[in-house]
């Protein structure tokens, strides 16, 4: 990305601000020209004196001159803290403002974009994070210091330069001359420390991932007795970080004094040709102090320069991973505008092939019917193929909608959301958000009383343990069990009341006794709704009314359990396997011994 696209990319972000930033560039100006008032009121007084002094003239008849300048001063100074105070403010608002926008402005993005997104591997939580954190944090303080250092100081240059040339032209060039120079100086400057500040950073973010990760694996270092490795790991880093410390301070300092010393030799450039004119008579002494004052204005910004052009260069790497991320647009989910009155969810899969957009084929000719109100159960080895049937189902990824049919209508017609608003997905492990378990609830039904909150929580045999609790309902639902987080999601489920349940391996990571009070739960949700479950325990899918078999992305076979088991294939492969292992002539001995 180059300035130019970045300046394209954030103007729209900028324009809602259009009247502050009209103001914060008046009041720029205003101070360009109050920045250069000491350099004149300079010359004015010590020529002033001079020629006060000229006459021998003594304290009295000068004290009208020392009352001019304090009061000229003393203006420019109040006038000044309006003028600071304005530029600064209102940057720092520009500034906020625009952050908060585009951080809005993004997770709206996000919320929006398809599954596929968030399943790509440049995608992973932590990284889209820091890209966004980054993004959002180089383009605001780059916007930022446009207002209150780069225009504010490259405006009072040029009106200091202008000043120069207005006094003399041979001292205007002069200056003119030294500004290059100091820019070569400047931009080898950043040239050679470029990235080394992101180095440091991220030197530093890597110190502290660090320590968290020894703290959170701190039982398998000492079990290993891995300690000295773990410190080796912090110590390499830290040289690394000091090294490149040193190496910036270096730098800089070289730096810093090749450009003090090229301003000097300005500064020297300027007093000898200043005093040549006062000398043959075509100044007074005093444009000596506002030459080297105007001078000093000029060079002020480009002393920054090295600094600027390093936060310059980070916004465009930034920027660059930041919009890509705003502008996936081809992301966007797909929607058809179908919406029937009713849905009764007689699902049919009409040989349907799909591959996740990283290129792996996860089905192949796969036709399957579901029949409404009755319970499907897909079953198969990991990977076979499942829960990405039920990804479709959910339009969750859409290259394969067409082959797909609901009631009919191809899944593709259907609005997305009103799809998604009579399907009730419940995952192996469903997320409970941070707050009370009441808020928990009410997710599946922001508009549902509370009436009807708790009546879900019973359908879902969980409102007895709620209410035992200290504060009920009100309860921090992270502090639940697994088991008893959920049935909060199935009490979700109720709230929602979808005619379609998808339940992909409800209960896989739970222990018996919850999966056993959740089968209840589950029992009873599973009443004349549509129900699709995919799952690993035989008494789980033994009493489904029908049985999808899959194996490496293709179904192998289907029917009632009795009759899968039958074609002694795959199905029957995966059942004895399970009866096996549950050890079921032993654990049959020992219920009927007691
Ligand atoms: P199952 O639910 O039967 O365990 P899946 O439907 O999850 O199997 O996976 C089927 C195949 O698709 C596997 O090979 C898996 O690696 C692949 N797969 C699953 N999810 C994704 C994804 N988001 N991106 C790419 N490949 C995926």
């Amino acid at each position: 990305m180059n300035l130019f696209q970045l300046f394209k990319n954030i103007a729209p972000y900028v324009r809602p601000y259009k009247g502050l930033v009209a103001l914060a560039l008046l009041l720029t100006s205003v101070g360009a020209l109050t920045a250069q008032v000491n350099a004149y009121v300079l010359q004015y007084t010590i020529n002033s004196i001079a020629s006060l002094v000229e006459q021998h003239k003594q304290l009295a008849e000068g004290l009208h001159i020392v009352a001019f300048i304090s009061i000229v001063l003393l203006s420019k100074e109040i006038l000044n803290i309006f003028i600071s105070f304005g530029q600064k403010f209102f940057g720092e608002k520009i500034r906020i403002m625009i952050s908060k926008d585009l951080a809005q402005k993004i997770i709206e993005k996000i919320l929006s974009y398809r599954m596929a997104f968030f399943t790509a591997d440049e995608s992973g939580s932590g990284k889209l994070q820091t890209r966004i954190d980054q993004g959002v944090s180089s383009l605001t303080r780059t916007v930022q210091s446009f207002f209150i250092d780069i225009f504010p100081l490259f405006t009072s240059a040029t009106v200091a330069l202008l000043g120069m040339f207005n006094a003399n032209v041979y001292v205007g060039l002069a200056g003119l001359c030294i500004v290059p120079v100091y820019f070569i100086i400047s931009q080898k400057q950043a040239k050679k420390l470029k990235g080394w500040r992101r180095n440091i950073r991220s030197f530093r973010e890597n110190k502290s991932g660090g320590v968290i990760n020894i703290l959170e694996s701190i039982s398998v270092i000492k079990s290993f007795n891995r300690e000295d490795i773990e410190a080796k790991k912090q110590s390499d880093l830290q040289t690394a970080l000091t090294d490149t410390q040193m190496r910036t301070r270096s730098t800089n300092f070289k730096f810093d004094g090749l450009k003090t010393f090229t301003e000097q030799f300005g500064v020297v450039i300027i007093i000898i040709l200043t005093a040549y004119l006062v000398l043959i008579g075509q100044m007074q002494i005093g444009a000596i102090m506002l030459h080297i004052m105007l001078f000093n204005n000029v060079t002020a910004p480009i002393r920054q320069l090295h600094r600027i052009y390093d936060d310059v260069n980070d916004a465009l790497i930034y920027a660059e991973g930041f919009f890509d991320i705003m502008h996936s647009d081809h992301e966007k989910e797909q929607s058809g505008d179908y919406r029937p009155e009713r849905i009764t969810g007689k699902f049919e899969l009409r040989n349907v092939d799909f591959a996740y957009p990283n290129g792996t084929q996860a089905l192949f000719d796969v036709s399957m019917t579901i029949a409404p109100n009755t319970i499907t159960a897909l079953v198969g080895l990991s990977g076979a193929g499942k829960s990405t049937v039920i990804n479709l189902l959910d339009k969750f990824y859409a290259s394969a909608c067409g082959e797909i049919l609901l009631d009919g209508v191809p899944l593709c017609d259907y609005d997305t959301r009103f799809l998604r608003e009579n399907i009730g997905l419940v995952l192996q492990k469903n997320h409970i958000f941070s707050g009370t378990i009441a808020e928990n609830i009410f997710y599946g039904n922001p508009n549902a009383s509370y009436e009807e909150m708790v009546e879900a929580a019973r359908q879902a045999y969980i409102h007895e343990q709620i209410i035992r609790l200290p504060e009920g309902y009100e309860s921090s639902a992270l502090l639940l069990s697994g088991g008893q987080q959920q049935r909060i999601a199935i009490a979700r489920m109720f709230l929602k009341k979808p005619p379609i349940i998808f339940l992909d391996e409800p209960t896989a990571s739970l222990d018996a006794i919850a999966t056993e009070q959740i089968k209840n739960s589950l029992d009873a949700i599973k009443k004349d709704r549509t129900v699709i479950i995919i799952s690993h325990s035989i008494s789980q899918f033994i009493d489904s009314e029908m049985i999808y078999v899959l194996k490496n992305g293709r179904v192998m076979e289907h029917g009632s359990h009795e009759e899968v088991y039958r074609q002694e294939g795959v199905y029957k492969e995966i059942f004895d396997a399970a009866a096996r292992s549950l050890n079921v002539e032993k654990i049959s001995g020992t219920i009927e011994k007691k």
